[in-house]
């Protein structure tokens, strides 16, 4: 089951990516998490990686198809793999097709979870994320129990910097301009399915899991 999960920043994909790989037991490989990762721990990576994520850019595709191609080459990934903010450009979904062939394999589904443009900007500025578990809340939509503290671990939540108003704009508007031809080039493909990411946390899933299933994976 190679699944690759879209949708804008905010859109949910985090979310619902955890909920499809805990039921089909795949990795979930975020190329927006390897890369905070890899800051964080203060590799070469993480060095090339900073200055793009700060301004809300894209990391080179060179740099990126590279972690990917790498990850999708260990074991864990033989019997399927979520990618979640990759590819974000056709050049890299055609880098991803060709490092897929060379393995056999190819993309199954794509799911598009589709979201308006001022529901995410309200989503993504209200995010706080524990620094611990990397779990997700909103102020205002899914506080945590006690302000500034993770439910599950009392690890202390943290504001992302590319969350901030000025950048999250303009994150969007790099995203909508380059994600307009990927979805075009995979529904092209006829592997694409839009779903209606405005409902309940739970619809969604239950939503995307009909399209896994039906497809009798
Ligand atoms: P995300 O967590 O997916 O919102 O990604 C956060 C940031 O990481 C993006 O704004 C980019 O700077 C970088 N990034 C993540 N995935 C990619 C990708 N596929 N191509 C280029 N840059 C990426």
């Amino acid at each position: 089951m190679n699944i690759v999960l879209m949708g804008l920043p905010g859109a949910g994909k985090g979310t619902q990516a955890d909920k499809i790989v805990e039921k089909y037991e795949i990795p979930h490989i975020s190329t927006g998490d390897m890369f905070r990762a890899a800051i964080q721990e203060g590799t070469e990576l993480g060095v090339k990686a900073k200055s793009f994520m700060d301004q809300g850019a894209l990391v080179p595709d060179e740099v990126t198809i590279g972690i990917v191609r790498e990850r999708l080459s260990k074991s864990d990934c033989d019997n399927g793999f979520l990618l979640d903010g990759f590819p974000r450009t056709v050049p890299q979904a055609e880098a991803l097709d060709a490092l897929l062939a060379d393995m056999g394999k190819k993309i199954e589904h794509v799911l598009n979870i589709k979201v308006e443009k001022d529901e995410l900007i309200a989503r993504l500025t209200g995010r706080r994320i524990c620094k611990v578990c990397g779990t997700s809340y909103h102020l205002q939509f899914n506080p945590p129990k006690v302000e500034g503290i993770c439910d599950k671990d009392g690890g202390e939540l943290y504001q992302r910097a590319d969350d901030n108003p000025e950048t999250v704009t303009n994150r969007l508007e790099v995203n909508m301009n380059q994600t307009a031809p990927l979805l075009a080039f995979y529904n092209a493909k006829g592997v694409l399915t839009d779903i209606d990411g405005q409902k309940d946390i739970n619809e969604v899933f239950k939503d995307l899991d009909a399209i896994l299933t039906e497809s009798g994976q």
